[in-house]
């Protein structure tokens, strides 16, 4: 290291102008300038390197101020400067300015262009490794700028006993912007670590650190500088800056470095050989820069503004206290070999004169203990001895070692031993507290750590609070979800109830209906029976026709007998005797046998004519009697409507006797009063003037007392004849309505009647049609057997005819010429039954067509039939329905104009007994609406209302 050089920190005050709040306040311009380096206030002069006024520009101040230090810094010199004042004097404004503003920018900026640009016109061989750093000291811990999780950094020594923050990121540059780079970052970090930038700035040091090391590749000459820039909190008490809610703990620890530099400042300035730089930690970082190997400048910032009076007063005159710490700079160079061997010979030759002088002042000290007495020549010389070491020192500024801080100490006297012993010790203790400052350091970076998980915990615990929100919503939601199912459920029990009972009642109905259903299948029995019964008929009816039938085929039989005997006739002896007269007497009497046949024949069909016109005539009377009965209905409502005019007419006749019977209760009243007053007059005649008069009133109280009890009477008897008017119409809408109602049920039951009585019609066709049928096929029957006996008959007795005819032709071929008549007659005969017989087969021919063709037609009549008889049995059953229907609902009918009737009736009938009763209870003191009560007998009152 190079020789040590005594020189005064340079400090120079720098005021701002007033800011637009003082301005605005109206606070006055309070300082006053005199020359470049005094400042006055209120008369008194401060004293500076140099003072700036307000006026200064940040060029200006930085040419002047901090300019040189960069050349220092790159000479080989540690260099420092300090803002130093109250919060928002300019502290910031000076040291950082607006760090990308040309013109505005302040000390920090321009040095790191200048140390560049310095650099670039260095000399070739030198090597620059440039480091910078940045930190903050805020509650007495150093935070990193460049690392936020350095947050309490711990202060040692490095070897030479220089203080340094260990751990500190040291970043290396190369050019001025990655310094600017570097304290952007800084001041970014600073920005997001606090919220209230303001009050933390205004509470915290800032310091960035250049460090500068260069080599001589030639010489190998190393210089190295360190440049520290701080931005020094707040200097007002924190009370003014208005640091409510701090505990006053905290107050102290933000203002433990300011009060430790003062005290550091103070320590220096009174030469005190004692220094506490370690009472804080920025006294300890800077201890170099005060009193030690730097060249300081300490820039004082002041407001001008007559607010801030005394902060400024106690600024200048810290500033003026800090003028006078003296500082021993010395290059920081790094010795060669050469030069650390010239060195130790040196201080070896020091040593050799130190020992000359130790064993001198020994022998001196010996000789006067043993009593001696030492001549003043003989005894040690002390200018003689500092000249010899004077002589052999050549650099008397090397800094000693820190003992002579212990025998600053005020009021300790030490030997040289103890002070040996106690130093090694108090090194020993600060080697010690140093160790538990890293510990320290390295606690608090876990904790930041720890806090770092914290926050990264607090962070998953609010998302999974978050989730937890979101789940407890979808709880909710489902909650909800659940409720309104859960009263759907309940609507659709209540519906599922109100079906059971819907179930119930139509269970209850379909009962009534198999009721009914019962009660129509017994009926529909009854007219089974009644149809069996007709069918019986039927068949005595066909059986009588059956019997006709065969008087009919007896008639034939005994026909065809007879036919037989003619053939027989014809045949015998007979034929040759009579020959064709008793032939042609046969066949006549045969036409006769048939005519009368069909005579008998006709007679029949004439018969069953007059049945079925009998059939119709019974059913046209069962149209009269059913006409009869719409007839007997239609005047049942017209009595109807008549009961109702009548009752009417009842009504109104009762009306008016209530009308006379309030007339004559009128009357009575009158009477009543009238004999009062003959009473009155009377008494008046009998000259009792007053005891009539007390008489006359007493009665006419009587008689309005009476009056009001009867119109009282009367208003509510005329009250209730109203209500019961009322139900009275009421009762006869009703009865209009259900008249109404019968007249459309009876307009039904007629048309359902007519209905019934066109599908009996139809009925009775159909059977009728059925019977002649059935009649026709016998009558076909017959007629087809008679034929075909006939037809064998004809057959036999053509061959009969013809065997006659042979043997009469082998007769005649005997007899020739007398039997040729007979032949032509026979001839005549068998020609005439030959017709007959060919007309008789067409006949039959036609007949067996018929017949076929009817017995096709057979089954789709039966079908026909069939379903007319289903047709009409449904009909009949809605027919029966609708007739019981109608009956019930003619019951009902009657029923209601029964009870209407009787409702219509009895209110009158009671109203009309009960007028005499209707009088309301009266109890004491509770006449209703009755102001006069003057001493009227209560029981008199009671009987004058039932009267
Ligand atoms: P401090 O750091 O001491 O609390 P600042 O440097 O932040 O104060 O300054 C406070 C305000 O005053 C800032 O807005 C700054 O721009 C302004 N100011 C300070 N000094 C000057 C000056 N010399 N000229 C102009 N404005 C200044
Ligand atoms: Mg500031």
């Amino acid at each position: 290291m190079a020789d040590a050089a005594e020189t005064s920190i340079k400090v120079v005050c720098r005021f701002r102008p007033l800011n637009s709040a003082e301005v605005a306040r109206g606070d006055k311009y309070i300082v006053k300038f005199q020359g470049d380096d005094c400042v006055v206030i209120a008369g008194k002069p401060y004293y500076f390197d140099r003072v700036f006024q307000s006026s200064t520009t940040q060029v200006q101040f930085y040419n002047t101020v901090a300019q040189k230090i960069v050349r220092d810094v790159l000479d080989g010199y540690n260099g420092t400067i300090f803002t130093y004042g109250q919060t928002s004097s300019g502290k910031t404004h000076t040291m950082e300015g607006n760090l990308h503003d040309p013109d505005m920018m302040g000390i920090i900026p321009r040095i790191v262009q200048d140390i560049f640009n310095y650099i670039y016109s260095m000399d070739e061989n030198l090597e620059f490794h440039i480091k910078v750093s940045y930190f903050e000291i805020y509650l007495e811990k150093i935070k990193d700028l460049l690392d936020v999780s350095k947050t309490n950094l711990s202060v040692h020594e490095d070897k030479n006993r220089v203080p340094y923050v260990k751990g500190c990121t040291e970043r290396f540059v190369c050019s001025p912007e990655e310094v600017m780079d570097a304290i952007d970052e800084g001041k970014n970090s600073r920005h997001v670590a606090f919220t209230n930038m303001n009050e933390h700035s205004s509470r915290s040091h800032s310091i960035f650190l250049i460090n500068i090391k260069q080599e001589n590749s030639q010489t190998e000459q190393k210089l190295s500088g360190k440049l520290y820039l701080v931005d020094l909190a707040g200097s007002e008490k924190v009370g003014k800056t208005g640091a409510e809610g701090t505990v006053l703990d905290e107050a102290k620890m933000i203002n433990k470095s300011l009060s430790a530099l003062g005290n550091v400042i103070s320590a220096l300035a009174e030469g005190s050989t004692y220094v506490p730089y370690r009472d804080s930690k920025m006294t300890r970082i800077l201890q170099d820069s005060l009193g030690g190997n730097c060249r300081t400048t300490m820039v004082i910032c002041c407001s001008p503004s007559s607010f801030n009076d005394a902060e400024t007063r106690s600024t200048l005159l810290f500033g003026q206290r800090a003028k006078t710490v003296k500082n021993n700079v010395s290059l920081n160079v790094e010795l060669t070999a050469e030069q650390w061997k010239k060195k130790w010979e040196k201080e070896k030759d020091k040593n050799k004169t130190l020992k000359n002088t130790v064993t001198w002042l020994e022998a001196e000290l010996n000789r006067w203990r043993n009593g001696e007495h030492v001549p003043v020549e003989e005894r040690f010389d002390k200018e003689k001895a500092s000249a010899e070491v004077q002589a052999l020192d050549g650099a008397p500024g090397d800094k000693p070692a820190p003992k002579p801080e212990l025998s600053g100490l005020p009021g300790v006297t030490l030997t040289p031993v103890d002070q040996g012993k106690y130093g090694e010790e108090m090194s020993k203790l600060y080697k010690e507290l140093d160790d538990k400052d890293e510990e320290i350091n390295q606690q608090s970076q876990m904790v930041e750590q720890l806090k770092q998980q914290m926050l990264d915990q607090e962070e998953l615990l609010n998302s999974s609070r978050r989730d937890h929100d979101t789940l407890q919503k979808e709880l909710n939601r489902l909650l909800a979800e659940n409720e309104a199912s859960k009263e759907e459920v309940k609507e659709v029990l209540q519906a599922l109830e109100e079906l059971a009972v819907n179930y119930d009642q139509k269970s209850q109905e379909v009962e009534d209906k198999t009721r009914q259903f019962e009660a129509l299948s017994e009926e529909l029995n009854e007219k089974s029976s009644s149809l069996a019964s007709i069918d019986s008929e039927l068949q005595k009816l066909k059986e009588m026709t059956n019997h006709q039938k065969k008087r009919v085929t007896e008639m034939m039989s005994s026909l065809l007998k007879d036919l037989a005997e003619i053939g027989l006739a014809v045949g015998s002896n007979d034929i040759k005797q009579d020959g064709s007269g008793l032939i042609d007497e046969d066949f006549t009497a045969a036409r006769l046998y048939i005519s009368k046949m069909k005579s008998e024949v006709k007679t029949l069909v004439k018969r069953s004519k007059g049945l079925e016109a009998a059939q119709a005539d019974g059913s046209r009377r069962l149209d009269d009697t059913q006409r009869e009965l719409t007839a007997c209905q239609l005047r049942i409502s017209q009595f109807e409507a008549k009961i109702k005019s009548l009752t009417e007419n009842v009504q109104n006749a009762e009306q008016k006797k209530r009308q006379l019977e309030e007339n004559l209760d009128s009357l009575n009243e009158e009477i009543v009063r009238i004999r009062a007053q003959e009473r009155v007059n009377t008494m008046e005649k009998d000259s009792e003037i007053q005891s009539a008069n007390e008489v006359k009133e007493a009665v006419e109280k009587q008689i309005l007392s009476h009056r009001e009890a009867h119109q009282k009477q009367i208003s509510s008897l005329r009250d209730e004849l109203d209500n019961k008017e009322k139900a009275i119409t009421e009762l006869q809408d009703l009865n209009q309505k259900v008249v109404l109602e019968q007249e459309t049920l009876r307009l039904e039951h007629e048309k359902l009647r007519a209905a019934e009585q066109e599908k009996s019609r139809q009925l009775q066709e159909l059977t009728a049609m059925q019977d002649r049928r059935e009649q026709a096929r016998q009558d076909l029957k017959g007629l087809e057997e008679t034929v075909a006996r006939e037809l064998q008959t004809l057959h036999s007795l053509r061959r009969l005819f013809v065997q006659d005819l042979a043997t009469r032709v082998k007769k005649n071929s005997q007899l020739d010429s007398d039997e040729a008549d007979g032949s032509a007659a026979q001839k005549r005969k068998i020609c005439f039954l030959e017709s007959n017989l060919e007309e008789l087969t067409k006949v039959h021919k036609q007949l067996v067509r018929d017949n076929a063709d009817l017995r096709c037609e057979i089954p789709k009549l039966e079908k026909r039939l069939r379903a007319t008889a289903e047709r009409v049995k449904a009909l009949e059953t809605a027919l029966k329905e609708a007739k019981e229907n109608a009956a019930r609902d003619r019951k009902r009918y009657q029923q209601e104009v029964d009870r209407i009737k009787d409702a219509a009736i009895k209110p009158k009938n009671m109203g009309r007994r009960g007028s005499a009763q209707i009088a309301k209870p009266i109890r004491p003191g509770q006449l209703p609406g009755a102001p006069i009560s003057l001493g009227v007998n209560r029981s008199n009152l009671i009987q004058n209302n039932q009267h």
